[in-house]
């Protein structure tokens, strides 16, 4: 029949299938379960992908599961957590604001630092994770998570100063567990939580003058300039 408009794609035009954040999440933590990559794999009760807000401003990574974490297969779920949920209160914020996750997904035994291999083998998780979320902040919990963006430097040092790494905001904190254990890191902590509203308006201010957060995102990774000190701080 002549005249009648179809409007049939190709057959070699696939439809493109474009997957929310959250969905990507959902996948991620899909394979995380069952992950073998690292020998982790081989201790762990349940793998801890980590959850929150799929569109979350702000991105906590700790360093990997501990005890409870692995039993519950969340993050952040035992002592350190509770301080983490306390901290994010003081700022107005919830867990379900946010999304936490760690530089490793299995528990490392007796809770001992994960191995390089183990983080360079869940590293591709992490990135996945970052890339999805976009978050306008990432703070990281501890060395481990600051090493990812802040390789070679102290943590005593540069706890609580934002800078600008791959095109995101960071901030490198204390590690909540290490914050329990001595009271002058608990005390710092505290007071590096207080920067994050500020760091949040100032990620906020930036992203609203740029043409467009994804590309500025994706040419800033690409340049892998050196981190920036942000004026503020
Ligand atoms: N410590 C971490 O680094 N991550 C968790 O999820 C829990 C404790
Ligand atoms: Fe896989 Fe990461 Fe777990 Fe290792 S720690 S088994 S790489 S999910």
């Amino acid at each position: 029949m002549r005249g009648r408009n179809l409007r049939i794609a190709p057959p070699h035009v696939e439809e493109r299938k474009c997957m929310s954040s959250a969905e990507v999440l959902k996948e991620i933590a899909a394979e995380v379960s069952t992950c073998a990559r690292c020998d982790l794999c081989k201790s762990r009760t349940r793998a801890v992908p980590g959850e929150g807000n799929p569109q979350a401003k702000i991105l906590f990574i700790g360093e990997g599961p501990g005890f409870h974490e692995d039993k519950q297969g969340r993050p952040f779920v035992g002592p350190s957590g509770q301080l983490l949920q306390e901290l994010l209160k003081s700022i107005n914020l919830k867990r379900e604001d946010v999304f936490i996750t760690n530089v490793v997904k299995c528990r490392p035994p007796d809770n001992r630092d994960p191995l390089p291999t183990e983080i360079d083998a869940c590293n591709d998780y992490l990135d996945r994770q970052i890339a999805a979320i976009q978050p306008l902040v990432i703070v990281t919990l501890g060395r481990h998570s600051m090493a990812k963006f802040f390789s070679g430097e102290k943590i005593s040092a540069i706890h609580g100063r934002a800078r600008k790494k791959d095109g995101y905001i960071c901030i490198p904190m204390f590690h909540p567990a290490a914050a329990l254990r001595t009271e002058s890191y608990k005390i710092a902590l505290r007071e590096d939580f207080k920067k994050i509203p500020l760091a949040l308006a100032e990620a906020e201010r930036l992203a609203s003058e740029s043409p467009g957060k994804e590309a500025v995102t994706a040419a800033k990774a690409k340049k892998e300039e050196p981190p920036e000190q942000m004026s503020l701080f």
